[in-house]
């Protein structure tokens, strides 16, 4: 089966990377023309709106998969013509969309911040004195690892703050006042059968996420289930998808979705008897889906601009090296190392083995 990627970044090679086993070849449309997912398959460099490519794809293909959300709705709409997608175009207008994604939960009766649509400064300042300070104001479109987004606190904060965001539609939420932030990796067949990752808790430093780590009998697990079941059925859904949540009050708000697999399920590489870049093919392949349990006690540490040694990573028991043969720079996201152990005080360890070694580079 040959499976086609709309995206070459290390999603899309690390899918391959779960693929291959599998028997499946991949196919990567990227425009970039170091798509680090071409090592893996390949490479059609081309823009995502460029149909010759996009005819091209789809003629090669069994279907089509995407490791990102901001793919235009007419390319979905070009290719669905042609070949099976998944997950599906409306799964992807919903989520690449703060707006429509809030309503969503809202509408399904999901508890998330306070929110409003923004479309010019005056939207900004009604908004600012129905919700309250601090709030986060946030583009609908195109925002990643905290980019896109700002935080405001007091009245001077709000001033001017539209047009410095691009005067581009905005979110505005109320600020949560969290205890910690969770996400909950789901996967759901063909069939509609669902199956879930244990939650995991995720710190973030300015926005972009730096830790994950895997929890047992989480006490809002079955909460959190409840919450997602409900966005996967009202989608009928295929596929993996990521659901972030903050904790407050000792319940759950939903913050977003993401229609993909996610940096904070890269644990269940090692950590979980299937991993979610396996289960994601395996769901969009109409193949039996794998079990989602815990293998020992997992962690994930994001290396952001660059990586550590090779030779010192690996050296630490437990420590699997992820490298994604990106070129190193500022913020980005260039390797991870995933750590399974046996116990949680070995894991805490190293953990702190790891951090050491992020903190030299
Ligand atoms: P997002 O791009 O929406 O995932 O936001 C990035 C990060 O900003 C989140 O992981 C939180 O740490 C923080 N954040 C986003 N929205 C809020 C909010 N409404 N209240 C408090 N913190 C937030």
């Amino acid at each position: 089966m040959k499976i086609g990627v709309i995206g070459g970044g290390q999603l899309g090679r690390m899918l391959a990377l779960a693929g291959t086993p599998l028997g499946m070849n991949f196919a990567f449309l990227d425009p970039a023309p170091d798509a680090c997912a071409a090592a893996l398959g390949e490479h059609l460099r081309a823009d995502y709106g460029d149909q010759d490519h996009l005819r091209q794809l789809a003629d090669e293909v069994d279907l089509v998969t995407f490791e990102f959300e901001s793919v235009p709705a007419e390319t979905v709409a070009f290719l669905s013509q042609f070949v099976p997608v998944y997950p599906s175009a409306e799964a992807l207008r919903i989520a690449r969309d703060r707006w429509f994604e809030k309503s969503m939960f809202k509408d399904l009766g999901i508890p998330t911040p306070a929110f409003a649509d923004i479309q010019s400064q005056a939207d900004l300042d009604a908004a600012v004195a129905a919700i309250g300070l601090p709030a986060v104001l946030k583009t609908r479109t195109l925002g990643y690892d905290g980019k896109g987004q700002k935080v405001l606190r007091s009245a001077a904060d709000v001033t001017g703050t539209f047009a410095e965001l691009g005067s581009v539609p905005c979110l505005l939420e109320g600020f949560v006042p969290f205890t910690g932030e969770v996400s909950l990796i789901a996967v759901r067949a063909r069939d509609g059968e669902t199956r879930f990752y244990p939650l995991v808790h995720n710190t973030h430093d300015s926005g972009i996420l730096k830790l994950s780590v895997a929890s047992s009998e989480h006490p809002l697990q079955a909460l959190a289930e409840d919450y997602s079941s409900r966005v996967l059925k009202q989608l009928d859904y295929v596929g993996v998808m990521a659901f972030e949540f903050f904790e407050v009050d000792g319940g759950l708000k939903a913050n977003e979705i993401a229609p993909r697999v996610h940096n904070s399920g890269h644990w269940t590489t090692e950590g979980a008897e299937c991993s979610q870049f396996e289960n994601h093919l395996r769901a969009v392949a109409g193949l039996p889906l794998g079990s989602t349990a815990k293998v020992g006690e997992s962690a994930m540490l994001n290396f952001i601009g660059s990586v550590p040694p090779v030779d010192k990573v690996i050296a630490i028991d437990d420590c699997h090296l992820h490298h994604y043969g990106k070129a190193f720079k500022v913020g980005r996201k260039v390797g991870h190392a995933n750590l399974r152990c046996a116990d949680k005080a070995t894991l805490e360890a190293q953990i702190l083995k790891v951090e050491a070694l992020i903190a030299e580079q």
